[in-house]
């Protein structure tokens, strides 16, 4: 297994070369362009892993799947979709042109920006708390508590956030999201902002595909959670690319603009890869290319017959 990784790793580095580190957020762009991390862990939670699987990076949109958890559990699927949709988009992940218009009553789903805003606004608690519990979240989902995040990325994020600070004051116009705007948005930049290595994100996608076991939800039960977290995470996971990566990869999967994927794979497995430089879509160029190979080779996808 050992040995395939460093093989799919080394048939995918080329992809490096074709992509762009995000710069948009100025600390990302420190990132090394070159870097590629994976982890796969399997059933019997053997861990298998290759390339820099040490390097930590910010997590990115990745949070998004912590927060949807923790505002379900909070206030019920109900109320979360009351707030934001489940449908996929064809726009991309910091868009909210759709936003103004008069019959748009919510963002498309919770994983692009603007929904993911909304998400964080209804965790329960007071700025300090809800990141708390989302950092919480990280460590229980992770099984390590050395998670914490990283101060000049959310530094750098928060003075140049000012597109996610407009769609937020919009909500907020329009009563989709109620709250202090800037302290919901603090809670966001620092969500975005927590590290991790590979192997931290395949336990996520492993946890995920064992039916979130030994979380307390009190909303809905644990298997409803997965089946949702599962089904939106495919078809708006990869923001407007979900759907031809749905085909071609078949892995519900979480990406970051830092280069993060965190991959559900089925039966009780998961995966975690980092590369940095992005596809235009904001998803790591050499991290599909890895995760498309080991889909096809070792049969990961859900659609498989
Ligand atoms: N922090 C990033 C942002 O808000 C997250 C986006 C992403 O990872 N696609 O723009």
């Amino acid at each position: 297994m050992d040995q395939l990784l460093n093989k799919i790793i080394e048939e995918n580095r080329y992809l490096t070369e074709l992509g762009k580190v995000a710069d948009y957020i100025p600390a990302l762009s420190k990132a090394n362009a070159n870097d590629i991390g994976l982890c796969f862990i399997d059933k019997e939670d053997n861990i298998h892993k290759s390339g820099c699987h040490n390097s930590k990076f910010t997590i990115q949109s990745i949070s998004k799947v912590l927060t949807l958890i923790l505002a379900i559990m909070d206030n019920g699927i109900d109320k979360v979709l009351d707030k934001v949709g489940l449908e996929g988009t064809d726009e991309p992940f910091n868009s909210f042109v759709k936003l103004d218009l008069p019959n748009i009553k919510k963002p498309a789903n919770p994983l692009i920006n603007s929904g993911a805003i909304v998400v964080t606004s209804l965790i329960k608690g007071d700025d300090f708390i809800r990141f708390q519990r989302i950092i919480d979240l990280a460590k229980f989902i992770t099984n390590n508590n050395e998670i914490g995040f990283n101060e000049d990325v959310y530094n750098s994020e928060k003075a140049t956030g000012s597109r996610n600070r407009a769609m937020a004051y919009l909500m907020s116009n329009k009563g989709i999201i109620d709250g202090d705007v800037e302290g919901i948005l603090d809670t966001y930049f620092k969500q975005c902002s927590i590290e991790m290595d590979v192997v931290d994100l395949a336990r996520i996608g492993k946890f995920i595909s064992g039916g979130c076991k030994g979380l307390q939800v009190p909303t809905i039960n644990n298997n409803e959670l997965t089946i949702l977290l599962k089904g939106i995470l495919l078809a708006c996971g990869m923001y407007d690319s979900s759907s031809r990566y749905a085909i071609e990869v078949g892995i519900p999967t979480k990406s970051g603009v830092s280069g993060g994927l965190m991959g559900v794979v089925p039966a009780n497995r998961g995966i975690g890869i980092y590369s940095p430089s992005l596809d235009t879509h904001g998803n790591s160029m050499a991290g599909l290319g890895i995760i498309k190979a080991l889909s096809r080779k070792l049969n990961l996808s859900i659609f498989n017959c």
